[in-house]
């Protein structure tokens, strides 16, 4: 049988079920990657560096299973119906299911273009659990995090896992190529995404690697240095969970088989790292349930009642880190940078965006999609609804952070701001942290009237 494996957020060889099964059941088998034409929320310009030399990883593993890669950009459906042309009827096309809502419109796209054949054929998912899955006791959606981390965890005790076998032993016969991942044009016209390199090593390999060096050594040191802003004591793991490098259930099932061992029952490190691989789960479920989250509020009030500021000016110095203000100038520098930030460098930029300045969500989002190698639909929007109060999941109407209190925190002897500013700021504030965190205060009060009435 000629079938089809279909890449997506799946960038890789092991534990990918779709993969070992579309081995096991094909003759010959072709891999394919497809880039939508017009969709600018389907991977950041900075995440498109990093996809490129993920491809490019990939594609070196594949080929030594004698698995053909090709590219395209364009309609998932159309290239598939040419394939099936050309393939015949009964070609499969095997992948991974993401409740990603662009991915979940593109494969409707498909499974309508190609109805009667019924060629698509999920096997794994992007998540641990489907979020049909996951409900309340009332058969309802949980819409905060505490509930529904409980419910993931009762049910994640009980699961048994199935990562697939992949059979490196057989070869199949390389199909014709007739595309290069350079015809995606990910990289070209972005020099400012060259400094990249410095930072990221992309592709499975190297993301098994950094998940080993942290499962089994840096772990440890999580719970008390997480949020420590001046060294790596988190897992960089973020970018390589959003493109599949590692499997998220593979990860999840490591850190399990943990807590059944006697010296880490208690260990607070483990169990703070598998919250936070929880917090991921949660933001794709809520996503799932809020399919625009990316792009309105989920408490849609807050769009038109809150009186955001539509001050360009305002919102272009803080993406030029000019808002004087040092810690946040720090953070949006180190973004441009290394298309990264720690958690909570990116909760105090979020909160001066949408508190101090009083600018929409949103602005800030379409921001952090673009320049974070990291960026992902789901955690991104619920990173800025979470800060914002715009959504069920957060209760930030009166936690305003202030920007000085944070450094003084968590950067008191000025390391990380002299790291990332050549010098430090010599603008004054662009505005005053305690006059606009009163006035957010007061812009916010209507809201909480509104949703406690
Ligand atoms: C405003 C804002 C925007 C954000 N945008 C993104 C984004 O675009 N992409 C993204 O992956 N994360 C985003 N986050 C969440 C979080 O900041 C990053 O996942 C984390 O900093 C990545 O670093 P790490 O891998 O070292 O995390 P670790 O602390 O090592 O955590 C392990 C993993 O858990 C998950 N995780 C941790 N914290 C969160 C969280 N708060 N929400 C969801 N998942 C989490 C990630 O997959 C992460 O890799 C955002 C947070 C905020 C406040």
């Amino acid at each position: 049988m000629n079938n089809i494996i279909w890449f997506r957020n799946d960038l890789r060889l092991e534990h990918n079920l779709a993969l070992s099964e579309a081995m096991l059941s094909s003759d010959s088998l072709e891999a394919v990657y497809i880039f939508p034409e017009k969709n600018k929320f389907f991977v950041g310009e900075a995440a498109q560096w990093y996809l490129h030399q993920s491809l490019m990883h990939l594609e070196g593993r594949l080929l030594k299973l004698g698995i053909t890669l090709n590219v395209f950009i364009g309609n998932a459906a159309d290239i598939f119906s040419k394939y099936i042309e050309k393939n015949g009827k009964k070609t499969t096309i095997f992948c991974n299911k993401s409740f990603n809502p662009i991915q979940l419109k593109i494969d409707q796209d498909v499974t309508v273009t190609l109805k009667q054949t019924k060629n698509l054929r999920y096997v794994g998912m992007d998540t641990v659990f489907d979020p049909n899955v996951i409900k309340t006791k009332a058969n309802g959606i949980y819409k905060i995090f505490t509930p529904f981390s409980n419910t993931f965890s009762s049910l994640i005790f009980k699961k048994n896992f199935n990562f697939g076998s992949l059979n490196k032993t057989k070869k199949f016969t390389p199909v014709e190529k007739f595309t290069e991942i350079s015809d995606l044009k990910l990289i070209t016209n972005k020099s400012w995404s060259k400094k990249f390199t410095n930072f990221w090593k992309p592709g499975e390999l190297n993301a098994i690697n950094l998940m080993h060096a942290f499962l089994y050594k840096k772990i440890d040191l999580y719970s008390d240095n997480r949020d420590n802003i001046l060294e790596q004591y988190t897992s960089k793991l973020s970018v390589s969970i959003n493109f599949g490098e590692i499997s998220i259930e593979y990860l999840f099932s490591e850190i399990l088989k943990s807590f059944n061992d006697a010296a880490y029952k208690c260990d607070t490190n483990r169990h703070d790292f598998y919250r936070q691989l929880i917090w991921r789960e949660f933001a794709k479920y809520s996503m799932f349930y809020n399919q625009e989250s990316h792009l309105k509020s989920i408490y849609d009030y807050c769009d038109s009642e809150i009186l955001w500021s539509g001050d360009d000016i305002l919102f272009e110095l803080w993406k030029q880190s000019k808002t004087g203000v040092n810690i946040v100038d720090a953070s949006m520098k180190q973004l441009w940078n290394e298309g990264w930030m720690p958690n909570r460098a990116r909760m105090i930029s979020a909160s001066f965006l949408t508190k101090n300045l009083g600018i929409h969500w949103n602005k800030g989002f379409k921001w952090f999609w673009d320049t974070l190698v990291d960026a992902d639909l789901a955690s991104n929007a619920m990173g800025w609804q979470w800060v914002s109060g715009t959504a069920p999941y957060s209760a930030q109407f009166s936690r305003i952070f202030n920007p000085h209190l944070q450094e003084k925190k968590f950067d008191p002897q000025n390391i990380y701001i002299n790291k990332y500013l050549n010098q430090t700021n010599t603008i004054k504030p662009i505005v005053s942290v305690s006059s606009s965190a009163k006035e957010a205060k007061i812009r916010y009060q209507r809201i909480k009237l509104l949703q406690e009435s």
